[in-house]
């Protein structure tokens, strides 16, 4: 089924994300706990991250290929431009359609570890719009694009970040989905902007994380660019000794998020899951969506 279609049912459109493990052991634990754990809060799709460079790229599609075959969830495949040209992403999407995989999320990527800045790949692409545009193409796939509320941290200038994003869903982008943050009015700021000056019309859902420890949130949030508002990091601050009291903060921070999401009325949560399954059913419970 193609994402879009999922964001037009009457109930807000759960679904999570997960990177790919590195081992077929962790695979095995994965499909074993976490999805099924993740499968009994109903969620409309599963997205699988795709490692800097491709490197993960065999497991990501066989646990996207999995997920849809073996567990009957629709899942979709991220796919980046980094260290790809053209007709190697051309080979990964008659892959992608070899497998039936109709949904792809097209990313630039990060720079790979030990690189600071994203260089483009001789023969391959800059930015994500230029993937896009190549993945349309190709007419069979649904195309789901990043979005930042709080701009993209290598763009200085916030407003034309936000341009990009919608330059993205211009050229065949279908949804987007969010960046993590924490302060509900960035992402009212960024969709009024997208709605009100470029009249877009698709899904913009917000992407949601939970804390895992405080030290965990603090750097994927820096890594991101998303900020920590100034009470909640207090709090953070506070409890840090205890991965468990942090946990349960996320919970109460992101349950907060959420119901004012909701509220506002978006047309689903998309839960960055880091591969745990319990904060998410906390927060899913909490909005009583399960
Ligand atoms: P782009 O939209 O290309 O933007 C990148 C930068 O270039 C921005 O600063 C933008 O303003 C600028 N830009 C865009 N177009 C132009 C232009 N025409 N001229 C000049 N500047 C331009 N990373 C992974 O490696 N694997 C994943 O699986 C993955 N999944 C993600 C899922 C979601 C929902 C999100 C939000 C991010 C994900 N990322 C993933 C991270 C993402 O790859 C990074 O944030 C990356 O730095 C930017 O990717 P993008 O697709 O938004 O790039």
């Amino acid at each position: 089924m193609r994402i879009p279609e999922l964001y037009t049912r009457p109930k807000p459109t759960i679904s999570f994300e997960f990177f790919p493990t590195k081992t077929d052991a962790d695979e095995e634990t994965l499909f074993r706990d976490t999805v099924p754990g993740l499968q009994r809060l109903n969620p409309a799709f599963i997205s699988v991250t795709y490692g800097a460079g491709g490197g993960t790229r065999e497991r990501s599609f066989r646990i996207v290929d999995r997920l849809r075959k073996q567990c009957g969830v629709e899942a979709v495949a991220h796919l980046t431009c980094v260290g790809s040209t053209r007709d190697d992403i051309g080979g990964i999407l008659d892959e992608a359609e070899r497998l039936g995989v109709e949904n792809i999320l097209a990313l630039r990527g990060d720079p790979p570890k030990g690189q600071s800045a994203f260089t483009t790949t001789p023969g391959g692409f800059s930015y994500a719009v230029d993937l896009v545009r190549f993945v349309k193409a190709r007419g069979n796939f649904s195309i789901g694009v990043a979005g930042y509320p709080e701009g993209h941290q290598e763009c200085a200038d916030k407003k034309l970040d936000w341009d990009r994003s919608a330059a993205k869903v211009e050229a065949g982008g279908e949804y987007i989905v969010t960046q993590l943050f924490y302060d509900v009015n960035d992402f009212f700021a960024y969709e009024d902007y997208l709605k009100t000056k470029h009249r877009l019309k698709v899904p913009i859902v917000p992407g949601i994380m939970p804390f895992v420890s405080a030290g965990n949130i603090k750097r994927i949030a820096a890594m991101c660019g998303a900020r920590l508002p100034e009470p909640v990091l207090k709090r953070l601050d506070a409890l840090a000794h205890d991965d468990e009291s942090v946990r349960r903060l996320g919970v109460e921070v992101c349950t907060d998020l959420c119901r004012r999401l909701l509220d506002h009325g978006v047309p689903g949560v998309h839960f960055y899951c880091l591969n745990r399954v319990v904060s998410c059913a906390e927060v899913v419970k909490n909005l009583g969506l399960v």
